[in-house]
């Protein structure tokens, strides 16, 4: 398709992007064109956007930003088979090379050359985007656009807390940022009974109980295990499902968790964290699993029963939405953390 359009660029080694007319991107033989329709903003954008030490070493600019969205097919390559024009689709964000030993055996999203949509070729903060068929996902008609393009981030929600069997199960939630939210409304539907969410941020305390937490703490004033001792009592949870990275969340996560209980770690902490292996972890006989991604595609599958099936209700973390033009309002957002999931719509 030929003709202009507009897109956020990260198109120098420096803070900051820019918001500029661009060519509508050729496409290769498996490879998709489609009309974006709505994009969410992750924290690796914003990472992208101030230009931290991980896209210093990560990102090669100019590059189009973006990696989560929606959108309808409007070219496919010769070869694409997944989907056709007028399709409402969204992308994974993993690109697996097909050929490791990881894809081979059914792990593509942690193949050993993976890439990375929007941080290693250019992304979806623009009116058209390129889409690989191999992470294509084509969506049901009838989900709203908006609760398309935020599967992603929902899809690790879906595989921090799958492995916590939750059902009838007492659930620590530490760190209520866009994806510990998302969290709370997953570990609800798969039928956890009491949820603890444990978060600095009074503005994501309150989203935390709208998405259904049943307690929420602040850590800076509430100490954890004292909390977690007063809810669950000497038990501790059975569940902790770790989504901030900082490593007293971890530690005390860890603790908090009952013998022979489970703990998901997705949160990325910036450095090495130390833990008391013997006495929180191997004498508990806890079985820890780190999270990440998504699967392909079997959480997508998941996810988008939850959203189709009206299983979860996503509206309470979608809290900002900005024409993408306007997306150094939303960046600004998320340096102060007085939001959800921001929407930018081209
Ligand atoms: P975010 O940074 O928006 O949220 C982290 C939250 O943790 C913030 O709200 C912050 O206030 C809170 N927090 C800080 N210190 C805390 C403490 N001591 N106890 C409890 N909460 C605390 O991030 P996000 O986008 O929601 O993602 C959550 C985490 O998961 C991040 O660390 C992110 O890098 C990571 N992540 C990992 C993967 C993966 O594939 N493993 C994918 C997405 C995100
Ligand atoms: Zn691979």
């Amino acid at each position: 398709m030929k003709g202009k359009m507009h897109a956020v660029f990260k198109e120098k080694p420096e803070y900051g992007a820019v918001y500029k007319e661009v060519e509508i991107p050729d496409i290769g033989e498996e490879q998709v064109l489609i009309k974006v329709e709505s994009t969410s903003i992750c924290g690796t954008d914003y990472h992208i956007y101030i230009w931290n030490k991980w896209a210093q070493e990560n990102i090669k600019p100019p590059q189009i930003m973006g990696h989560e969205v929606a959108g309808e097919v409007v070219e496919v390559g010769s070869r694409v088979e997944k989907v056709k024009k007028g399709d409402f689709v969204s992308s994974e964000t993993h690109i697996p090379c097909g050929h490791c030993y990881q894809c081979q055996t059914g792990q593509q999203h942690i193949c050993q050359n993976m890439k990375i949509f929007g941080v290693h070729q250019d992304g979806v903060f623009a009116e058209y985007a390129v889409l690989e068929e191999v992470d294509v996902w084509k969506n049901d008609p009838s989900i709203p656009k908006d609760f398309a393009s935020i599967q992603e981030p929902l899809g690790n929600a879906i595989d921090t807390i799958l492995p916590g069997n939750v059902a009838g199960k007492d659930v620590l939630i530490t760190g209520a940022g866009p994806v510990g939210l998302i969290s709370v409304a997953v570990a609800r539907a798969f039928g956890a009974t009491n949820i603890l969410v444990s978060e600095p941020n009074e503005y994501r305390r309150k989203l935390s109980l709208e998405m259904g937490a049943d307690h929420v703490i602040n850590p800076i004033e509430t100490n954890l295990l004292t909390a977690v001792d007063d809810i669950f009592g000497e038990k501790g949870v059975d569940f902790t499902a770790e989504m901030s990275g900082h490593p007293d969340a971890i530690r005390d996560g860890i603790k908090a968790v009952t013998g022979g209980g489970i703990v998901s770690l997705l949160g990325l902490p910036d450095d090495k964290v130390k833990l008391d292996l013997t006495n929180d972890i191997i004498f508990k006989n806890i079985k820890v699993v780190g999270v990440t991604g998504r699967k392909m595609f079997s959480t997508w599958h998941i996810a988008s029963n939850l959203v189709k099936g009206e299983r979860i209700d996503l509206s309470p973390v979608i809290t900002h939405e900005f024409p993408l033009k306007d997306f150094e309002k939303g960046m600004k957002l998320m340096e102060e953390g007085n939001c959800g999931k921001i929407i930018l719509k081209p």
